[in-house]
C-alpha cells in the first residue's frame, strides 16, 4: 500500500436526490470516473449500510434540497449516522470529500444539504479537497454543473497521485470500523426521537438565509441571454431566420411547443456545448405476441405491472413497503368556477398493520405517465409496432450496472438476445411472488399474474412506468439527442438548444413545460434508439399527499389540485392574427391520473415518513394551512374532537383561499368545528375578500399580522405550537417573514421580554434566530412543497 508507484484510484460517489436529478448527475460521474480508470462506487445516501461510510477515503457527493431546506427522502437515515459520527471532531480525518449542491433560488436555504454536509463533514475533520459547487435550478444548474465537473477530474487525479506516495490508499471497509448496522439496530425508539429532535436542531440551524454566491458566480446565463439577444436582432433586421418551430397539430395529439431559431444564423460558433452522456444502456426488444382477445385487456391497467414484486419485496423500513390500496370515492372540493380544481378523494387500505397511520402523515402514489406521451413517443421512435414487444436492457460496459429504475428489465429475452449485464431470467407465472404478500382485499389482482409477468418487461411498460416523460430534457440530454438526427438542421438546432447563445430559447422550452415527447416532435428527424433515450430519462417519481383525516377504519382521505394548466407562447410567424398566440394545454403526471381513475381501482401506494405530529392535547397549536396546504390540519381536527375528555388547549386555523364561494376548501367542516368551540378559524380570501361574512382581501399572514399580539403571546409562554403547511416558494418564505415582523413588534411593546429569552434586543435578525430555535424545539414545524 505505502509504494511510491501505487495509485489509490478510488473513489466513492454518494447521492440524494428528490426528483432523479442528483441521482442522474451523480451517475454520470461515477460512469465517466469507471471510463477514467477508478474504482468507483456509486450509492445513494440511505444505503451506507452497504458502503461503510466510515471507512472510504475519497468521497464525491451530489445532493438537492428539497421543500424548505430540507435534505431529500433518501438520505433520512445517513444523517443521523453523520450526525453521530461528526459529533468527535476527528471522526474523518481520514476523509477527502467534494460536494456538488442542487438548489433553486427561488426557495428559502438554498442548497441546504449540501451547505450543511460541507459543514459537518468539515468539523469533523474531513478535507475538502475540490471546491464546492452550488448549482442553481433558477438559473439553469448547467452553468455550475459543467464546469464543476470539469475541474474535478484534476483534482481527484491528483489526490490519488498523492494518496499513491504517502501510502494513504486504504482500502474501501479496510479501516474495519463497526457497519452501522448493528448500532442503528440498538437504537431504541426514544433515542431514536431524542435524535431526530437533535437532528432537527442542526438542520434548522443551518437553514440561516444564505447569499448563493458561488451559484452567482458560476452563473455566465445572462450573458449567453445577451448574446442571443443581440444575435436574434440581427437576424430579424437581416430578415433571414428558420421558422418558428410550432407543430401545429402536435404528434399523436400532444400539444405543441414553440421555440425560436431565428437567432441561430447569425452565430459563426457555438460555446458552452455540454459533453453528452457517454451510453450505457443497451436493449433487445422481442417481437409482440399477439393482440388479446377483446375484453381480455387487464382491468388493473391502475397498477405498475410489476407491483406484486414491489409489494412483497423486502424494503429496509417495512413502513414505507409499497401495498395496493383502493379508491373509494372522489369528489369536488371546488366550483367549477375555481381557479384551481382540488379534488377529495378517498382511498381504502388494505389491511390493519398497514393502517398505523397518525393525522400528520403523508404518503406516496404511483402514477403512470400520460398514455398520450407514450403514444407519441413511441411513434416518433418507429416503435409503435413493438410497444407490446418484451425487453430487456443491459449495460454497454460490463463493470457498470444499469440505473436502479431500469434493473427490473434485466431479463433476457428469448433466453438470446440481451448483452444485459446482471440479467436474470425471464420471470414467469411461477416466479411471481404469491398472492400471501398482497392485501387479502386485493388478491384478484393475482389472478393477472401470468399477464402481467409479460407486461411488466414490454417496451409499453418501461416508458408508462420507469422513466420520467414529463420534465424538460437536461441540456445534457439535447446534446445527446442532437446526434440522433438524420437531418442536419435539426441537428444544429438541438446544438444550439443545448449551447450557451441557446439558454434564451432553452428556457422557452422549460417554460412551456415541454417533456422529451413534446421536444422530439419538433425534431421530426431524431430518432434515438430505446437504449439511449433511456440514458437520457430521469426515473419516473412517485407523487406525495398529505392525509387530511384522522385515520381510522382503515381509510386515507386526501386533497389535490388537479394540475391541469394552459400556457400561451408568442409565434412571431404566424400568418394570422388569431395564430399569434398559441395556446398549449399541459398536465401533471399523477394528479390527472388520479382525477380520471375509475372508482374502485386499485393504485399503489407507501406511507412517507411523516413530517408533522400534532402536539398533546393540552398544547395550543396555530396552524397555517392555505389551499391545500390545510389538508394535515383537518387530520388534526378529526384527531383532537376523538379525544376524551374534550381537549380544551385552542385550535387556531389561518386558511386562505382565493374566493369564499369557489375553493373554501373543507368550508363545511371548519365552521361546524368553529360553531362548536373546537377551533378558531381566521380565513383569507385574496381575491374576493370572503363576503359579507368574512370581508376584507388577503393572504394568511396578513391576518396573522392583524392577531400578532396574540399569537406573539401563545409563543413567548413558550406552549404553543405553531404549523405551517403549502407552497415553499411564496406562502412559507412570507410567512416566516411575518412572524418575524411579529415578534419585533411585540418586543417593542413588551421590552422585558427579549431578556427573558437571552437576546439582547429583538431586531428582525434575532428575531428570524430565534425561530430557528422554536423550529429545532419542534414548536415551529413546516412542511413545505412546491
Ligand atoms: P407534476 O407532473 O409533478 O407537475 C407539477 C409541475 O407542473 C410543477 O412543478 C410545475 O413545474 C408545473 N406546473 C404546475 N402548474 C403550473 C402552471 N400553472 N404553470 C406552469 N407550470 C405549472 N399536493 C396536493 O395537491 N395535496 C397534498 O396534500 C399534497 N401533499 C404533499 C405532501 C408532501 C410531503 C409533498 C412533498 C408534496 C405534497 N403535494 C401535495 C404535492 C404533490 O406531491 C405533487 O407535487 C402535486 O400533486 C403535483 O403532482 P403531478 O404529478 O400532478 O404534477
Ligand atoms: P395556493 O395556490 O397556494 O393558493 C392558496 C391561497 O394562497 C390563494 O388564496 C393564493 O392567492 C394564496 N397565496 C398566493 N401566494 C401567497 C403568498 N405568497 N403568501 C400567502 N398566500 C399566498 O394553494 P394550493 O393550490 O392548494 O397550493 C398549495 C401548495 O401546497 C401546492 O404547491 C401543494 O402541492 C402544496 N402542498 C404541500 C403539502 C405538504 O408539503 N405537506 C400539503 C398540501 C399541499 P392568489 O392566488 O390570489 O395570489
Amino acid at each position: 500500500m505505502s509504494s511510491d508507484k501505487f495509485v489509490d484510484k478510488q473513489v466513492a460517489f454518494l447521492y440524494a436526490s428528490q426528483t432523479g436529478n442528483a441521482e442522474s448527475i451523480s451517475h454520470n460521474i461515477y460512469l465517466e470516473a469507471i471510463r477514467r480508470g477508478f474504482r468507483a462506487s456509486h450509492h445513494v445516501l440511505d444505503d451506507y449500510r452497504k458502503f461503510n461510510f466510515d471507512s472510504l477515503r475519497t468521497i464525491v457527493f451530489v445532493v438537492s434540497t428539497t421543500g424548505d431546506g430540507d435534505p431529500p427522502d433518501n438520505s433520512a437515515r445517513f444523517w443521523r449516522v453523520l450526525r453521530k459520527s461528526s459529533k468527535q471532531s476527528e471522526a474523518y480525518v481520514h476523509l477527502r470529500y467534494a460536494v456538488l449542491g442542487l438548489g433553486d433560488t427561488n426557495y428559502s436555504n438554498f442548497c441546504n444539504t449540501a451547505q450543511r454536509l460541507d459543514k459537518q463533514l468539515e468539523e469533523a475533520g474531513a478535507r475538502r479537497f475540490y471546491r464546492k459547487g452550488l448549482a442553481d435550478d433558477a438559473t439553469g444548474m448547467e452553468d455550475v454543473v459543467e464546469p464543476w465537473i470539469d475541474g474535478l477530474w484534476e483534482k481527484l487525479e491528483e489526490i490519488a497521485e498523492c494518496s499513491g506516495k504517502k501510502g494513504e490508499g486504504a482500502e474501501e471497509g479496510e479501516k474495519g470500523e463497526k457497519g452501522e448496522e448493528g448500532e442503528e439496530g440498538e437504537e431504541g425508539e426514544e433515542a431514536k426521537e431524542a435524535e431526530e429532535s437533535e437532528e432537527a436542531k442542526e438542520a434548522e440551524e443551518a437553514k440561516e438565509p444564505k447569499e448563493p454566491k458561488e451559484a452567482k458566480e458560476a452563473n455566465e446565463a445572462n450573458e449567453a441571454e445577451e448574446m442571443n439577444k443581440a444575435a436574434s436582432g440581427d437576424q430579424a433586421a437581416a430578415g433571414l431566420g428558420a421558422l418558428s418551430l410550432s407543430d401545429a397539430d402536435g404528434s399523436a395529439g400532444i400539444p405543441p411547443v414553440v421555440l425560436d431559431f431565428r437567432a441561430m444564423s447569425g452565430l459563426s460558433a457555438l460555446t458552452g456545448v455540454p459533453r453528452a452522456p457517454a451510453a450505457l444502456c443497451t436493449t433487445a426488444i422481442a417481437p409482440p405476441p399477439p393482440p388479446p382477445a377483446p375484453g381480455a385487456r387487464d382491468s388493473a391497467a391502475s397498477l405498475p405491472p410489476w407491483h406484486l414484486d414491489i409489494c412483497s419485496s423486502s424494503t429496509s423500513d417495512p413502513e414505507q413497503q409499497p401495498f395496493v390500496a383502493v379508491l373509494r370515492s372522489r369528489e369536488p372540493l371546488t366550483s367549477d368556477d375555481a381557479v384551481k380544481r382540488t379534488l377529495l378523494a378517498e382511498l381504502q387500505l388494505p389491511a390493519p398493520d398497514r393502517t398505523r397511520s397518525r393525522a400528520g402523515d403523508a404518503f406516496n402514489v404511483y402514477a403512470p405517465n400520460d398514455p398520450r406521451k407514450v403514444t407519441a413517443l413511441l411513434q416518433q421512435l418507429r416503435l409503435d409496432g413493438k410497444a407490446g414487444g418484451r425487453v430487456a436492457v443491459g449495460s454497454l460496459d460490463e463493470r457498470i450496472a444499469v440505473p436502479v429504475h431500469l434493473r427490473r428489465f434485466t431479463t433476457t429475452v428469448g433466453g438470446s438476445a440481451a448483452s444485459a449485464t446482471s440479467a436474470t431470467t425471464v420471470p414467469s407465472a411461477t416466479t411471481v411472488p404469491s398472492a400471501t404478500t398482497v392485501p387479502s382485499a386485493h388478491t384478484a389482482h393475482t389472478a393477472h399474474a401470468a399477464r402481467t409477468a409479460h407486461a411488466a418487461h414490454t417496451v409499453d411498460s418501461v416508458l408508462r412506468w420507469a422513466v420520467d416523460l414529463h420534465q424538460p430534457p437536461k441540456r445534457q440530454a439535447l446534446r445527446a439527442l442532437a446526434d440522433c438526427c438524420a437531418d442536419a438542421e435539426d441537428r444544429e438546432r438541438l446544438l444550439f438548444l443545448s449551447s450557451r447563445q441557446g439558454t434564451g430559447q432553452y428556457e422557452r422550452l422549460r417554460a412551456q413545460s415541454a417533456g422529451v415527447p413534446e421536444t422530439l416532435a419538433l425534431f421530426p428527424s431524431c430518432r434515438p434508439t430505446l437504449a439511449r433515450l433511456l440514458d437520457l430519462l430521469p426515473p419516473l417519481l412517485p407523487r406525495s399527499y398529505s392525509v387530511c383525516n384522522a385515520p381510522q377504519g382503515g381509510r386515507w382521505r386526501f386533497a389535490f389540485n388537479v394540475v391541469e394548466y394552459a400556457l400561451e407562447a408568442a409565434d412571431p410567424f404566424a400568418q394570422r392574427e388569431e395564430q399569434a398566440v398559441v395556446r398549449m394545454e399541459r398536465r401533471g403526471v399523477c394528479t390527472p391520473f388520479l382525477a380520471a381513475l375509475p372508482l374502485g381501482a386499485p393504485l399503489l401506494v407507501a406511507r412517507r415518513p411523516a413530517a408533522f405530529r400534532l402536539a398533546p392535547a393540552d398544547v395550543p397549536v396555530i396552524m397555517v394551512g392555505p389551499g391545500t396546504g390545510v389538508a394535515p390540519f383537518i387530520g388534526f381536527l378529526e384527531q383532537r374532537a376523538m379525544q376524551r375528555p374534550l381537549p380544551e388547549a385552542p385550535m387556531w386555523l389561518f386558511f386562505g383561499c382565493r374566493s369564499a364561494q369557489h375553493d373554501f376548501l373543507f368550508r363545511r367542516q371548519l365552521e361546524d368545528a368553529q360553531e362548536a368551540g373546537r377551533l378558531r378559524l381566521s380565513a383569507s380570501f385574496s381575491r374576493d375578500g370572503g363576503g359579507a361574512q368574512y370581508g376584507g382581501r388577503g393572504y394568511v399572514q396578513d391576518a396573522m399580522v392583524e392577531n400578532g399580539e396574540e399569537i406573539a403571546e401563545l409563543m413567548a409562554q413558550g406552549k404553543a405550537v405553531i404549523y405551517v403547511c403549502g407552497d415553499a416558494k411564496g406562502m412559507g418564505k412570507d410567512v416566516n417573514a411575518a412572524l418575524v415582523g411579529i415578534l419585533v413588534r411585540y418586543a417593542e411593546a413588551h421590552p422585558e421580554w427579549p431578556a427573558q429569552l437571552g437576546v439582547a434586543k429583538m431586531d428582525p435578525a434575532a428575531a428570524a434566530k430565534l425561530l430557528t430555535q422554536w423550529a429545532a424545539e419542534k414548536r415551529y414545524l413546516r412542511d413545505l412543497w412546491a
